[in-house]
């Protein structure tokens, strides 16, 4: 018997979760549950986490959690808790496969059949956002090597108990050399380590339509945050709806389990909505635990289902459908299923289904580390970068010396374009001027000078080599 947490959520979320565990009694799961409440009442009782403190410890206590989509109230204050209990858990594996069911359900892609695995934790969604000038905010995109490991590993681990042939890279490393490109590195590392699993990496840009495309020559798609989130709702849908999709969340101890979509408050309390993303996320779950059997009996019994034409309103179409049904009625259509397989569609076979027991990560022994220079960013209102250069070239010091100045990202001194545009948010690159490494202190002695000069230094950004080699990226047209 596992002990599980459950919360049934907003909107749809209830009657989803009540088909959902239905199916799960009748197949003979072996399951207890705590239930705890979260997401609408939670933040409209004015607690702004959408979670109360004792559902922590219950999720924490039993470590697996099937939830149903919450509603996120709209205005300001109110945190995701989705985003929250990714990181508060640890939860860095985000698993999304996307198949099509043709011709049962309508798709484009009849041979559709793709894992999306998401990095869950960082990239852009680190949210640490700051307003900098006037014209500038910025957000900060932390890529950290344990996060790009864990992931990694977890996609070639994950390819080769389900028999996956290939794992492929999506990143933009060809402009983000250092962030993107560390995963990139991070990918060849350890796909070297699975010779008999096929790798290779693709742009994301070009790499996304050719999934959207012909997403049948992939197989396991491991990329970062952000554009695992773009790309695995786009493959959902194409592969036949967001309302098929179900999803893991893989944490070293903890692990969540859910439907893609969110509440839908509209088709709320009406059996209308399609329980077939959460009964897919607590398959997931059910491997996980280690009930692969009970897994196994609910997919093919779901996958007859389908393929009987019995639908929800979301996939019931015309000449293909048989019967549009209400979500009750579809969860008692699988459970008179139990113990079938669909005849056309493929049965599966989860004798392998289990969490994966991945090593944790172990920190590399630290490189060494050299100062070369820091990036002085000014909140400056002027034009001309000529006379910026000459602002900054007050602060020069015998140890640091202004190199390069650019606006965006883009050089525009010395030897800048007149065409460029330009906004209040400057990058004044200071460099050791005789090429010996310099200090903490020489920075701040350049900060007081700045001050000195009432120039609006808004932050700092050290410029390091490790083990000899310059780790930062260069003005664009340097
Ligand atoms: P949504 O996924 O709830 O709905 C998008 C569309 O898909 C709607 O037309 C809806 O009717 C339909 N749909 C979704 N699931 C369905 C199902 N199971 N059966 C039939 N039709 C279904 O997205 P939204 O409207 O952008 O968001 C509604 C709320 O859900 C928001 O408050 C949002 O914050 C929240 N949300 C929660 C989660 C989550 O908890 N994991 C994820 C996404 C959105």
């Amino acid at each position: 018997m596992t002990r599980i947490t459950v919360a049934k959520g907003d909107g749809i979320g209830p009657e989803i979760m009540d088909a959902t565990l239905e199916i799960l009694k009748a197949a003979g799961a072996e399951i207890e549950i705590d239930e705890i409440e979260v997401g609408e009442k939670v933040y409209l009782s004015g607690n702004t986490s959408g979670i109360a403190d004792e559902s922590w410890e219950t999720i924490r206590k039993n470590k697996v959690f099937l939830k149903a989509p919450i509603t996120t109230p709209q205005g300001g204050g109110y945190k995701s808790l989705n985003v929250t209990t990714r990181k508060f858990l640890g939860l860095y594996s985000n698993v999304r496969p996307c198949v099509s069911y043709d011709p049962f359900v309508s798709t484009k892609h009849p041979k559709m059949d793709i894992v999306i695995i998401r990095e869950n934790e960082e990239d852009l969604y680190a949210g640490i956002e700051h307003q900098q000038t006037d014209e500038v905010v910025q957000c900060l995109k932390i890529i950290s090597r344990p996060g790009c490991e864990k992931i990694i590993r977890y996609a070639f681990e994950y390819a080769k108990q389900y028999g996956r042939k290939k794992v492929t890279c999506f990143t933009k490393d060809n402009i983000m050399k250092q962030s993107d490109g560390l995963f990139h590195q991070v990918f060849d590392e350890i796909a070297k380590e699975y010779p008999t699993i096929e790798n290779e990496h693709w742009i994301i840009d070009i790499g996304a339509a050719k999934m959207a495309d012909t997403p049948e020559v992939f197989d396991v798609i491991v990329t970062l945050n952000l554009y695992g989130d773009v790309l695995s709702d786009i493959a959902a849908q194409i592969a036949g709806s967001v309302g098929l999709a179900g999803s893991a969340n893989i944490g070293e101890s903890c692990a969540m389990f859910e439907a893609i979509h969110g509440s839908a408050p509209r088709r709320a309390g009406q059996n209308m909505a399609n329980p077939s993303g959460l009964i897919q996320g607590a398959i997931l779950m059910l491997n996980h635990i280690g009930q692969n059997t009970v897994a196994e009996k609910i997919q093919n019994a779901w996958l007859k289902t389908i393929e009987d034409g019995t639908h929800t309103y979301d996939v019931f179409k015309e000449g293909i459908s048989t019967q549009k049904v209400g979500t009750k009625e579809f969860a008692n259509a699988v459970i008179a299923n139990l113990g079938n397989k669909p005849a056309k569609l493929n049965a599966v076979n989860y004798s392998n289904g289990a969490a994966l027991n991945l090593p944790k990560y172990k920190r590399k022994p630290a490189a060494e580390k050299s100062l070369l220079g820091v990036d002085l960013f000014v909140h400056w209102s002027g034009n001309n970068p000529d006379e910026l250069a000459e602002i900054m070239h007050l602060i020069n010091s015998v140890k640091l010396e202004l190199t390069m100045i650019t606006n965006r990202g883009i050089k525009v001194w010395p030897a800048g374009f007149e065409e460029t545009f330009c906004t209040d948010h400057w990058r004044c690159r200071f460099k050791s001027s005789n090429g010996i490494n310099i200090s903490n202190e020489d920075i701040i002695k350049l900060l007081q000078n700045a001050f000195t000069y009432k120039i609006d230094v808004i932050k700092t950004e050290n410029l390091y080599a490790f083990d000899g080699k310059p780790a930062f990226s260069l003005g664009q047209g340097q």
